[in-house]
């Protein structure tokens, strides 16, 4: 990340210039986020044909998850338009928010927030971004697709969620610990239809009737340190039609790995963090995340290789 671009703190709120229209990403850490370059390479591209947007920016705050609250009302005091929420306050922002959009309550986390008249409205981006991720990189729609989903923690809360919103034809859910599928099953069950089945299992004895040809979904973090195990044997599994990891660094995670050996085609996650970022701009702006995305991969994609 160039010196231009500097890890905001709250304590700059105080005084912070009043010219521009500003967005912004909070999380702690958030050294690491490639989102400040993302959305400032899709708001240059949209600069050059729309004068409205000709003075917006967007950067990054660091904040510590007992300053959400005092950085959200100083952020709403200081004009922001916008915000995008990681780790650790997509869940902690819940309390925060005058308004949660309908699709993102059974998710029970909010990585986007737009300044209303009231005060911050929330809404969760996340699984609509791995869905149009799946189906860029992998040509697949979640429309009556068979999905076998790997962990249940908020990522992929908001996969089985946005699964079900999209009409999949059967959601089969693992995870290592049995109390946290158990609170996810229960939680999406008023969601399913009956025409849909929801099941959980266990990663480490896959029941024989797993169908074939489902999309794999890893929204574990297994993957993301060096040595990490893989979140399942895939060849354990009736062949999946393809896998979707989320985790985009690494770029290949051991189950990606394992994929390709098998020949079976497979993506990263960088495509959902581009979707869901570009499906955030497109609440502050108004515009079409589609006219948003293109700018926004190359912009990850660059910021990736550095
Ligand atoms: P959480 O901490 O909420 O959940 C972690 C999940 O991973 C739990 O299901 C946990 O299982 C499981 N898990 C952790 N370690 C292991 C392990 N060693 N073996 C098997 N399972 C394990 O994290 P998130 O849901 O927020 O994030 C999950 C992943 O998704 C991360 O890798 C994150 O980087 C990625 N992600 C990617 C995004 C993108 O835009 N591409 C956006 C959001 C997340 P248990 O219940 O047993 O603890």
């Amino acid at each position: 990340m160039s010196s231009e671009d500097p890890v905001h703190t709250i304590a700059e709120l105080i005084d912070w210039p009043k010219e521009g229209k500003w967005l912004a990403v909070l999380g702690h850490p958030i050294a690491h986020s490639i989102s400040p370059a993302m959305h400032n390479a899709a708001l240059t591209c949209i600069q050059k044909i729309d004068t409205r947007f000709a003075d917006w920016r967007y950067v990054r705050f660091d904040v510590p998850p007992p300053e959400l609250p005092l950085a959200l009302k100083r952020l709403l005091e200081a004009g922001f338009l916008g915000l995008n929420l990681t780790a650790p306050h997509k869940v902690l922002a819940l309390t925060e928010v005058v308004h949660i959009d309908e699709a993102a309550r059974p998710i029970g986390a909010v990585n986007t927030l737009k300044a209303g008249t009231q005060g911050w409205e929330g809404f969760n981006t996340d699984g609509q971004g791995m869905a149009a991720g799946i189906l860029s990189d992998l040509g697949l729609s979640l429309k009556g697709a068979t999905v076998v989903l790997l962990g249940a923690g908020g990522a992929a809360r908001g996969a089985a969620v946005e699964c079900l919103q999209q009409g999949v034809s059967a959601l089969w859910i693992a995870n290592r610990t049995q109390s946290n599928l158990e609170t996810l099953l229960r939680d999406l069950s008023p969601l399913c239809p009956s025409s849909c089945v929801l099941k959980g299992f266990s990663p480490q004895t896959p029941p024989p009737e797993l169908p074939k040809g489902a999309i794999l979904i890893n929204a574990t973090s297994s993957g993301l340190k060096q040595g990490d195990a893989l979140p399942i044997e895939i060849a354990a599994l009736p062949r999946p039609s393809a896998v979707y990891d989320m985790i985009y660094n690494p770029p290949c995670t051991p189950l990606l790995q394992a994929a390709k050996e098998l020949g079976i085609p497979c993506s990263n996650g960088l495509s959902m963090l581009v979707n869901q970022g570009a499906k955030a701009l497109a609440h502050w702006t108004g515009l079409d995340s589609r006219q948003l995305a293109p700018a926004m991969d190359s912009a990850a994609r660059q910021a990736m290789r550095q």
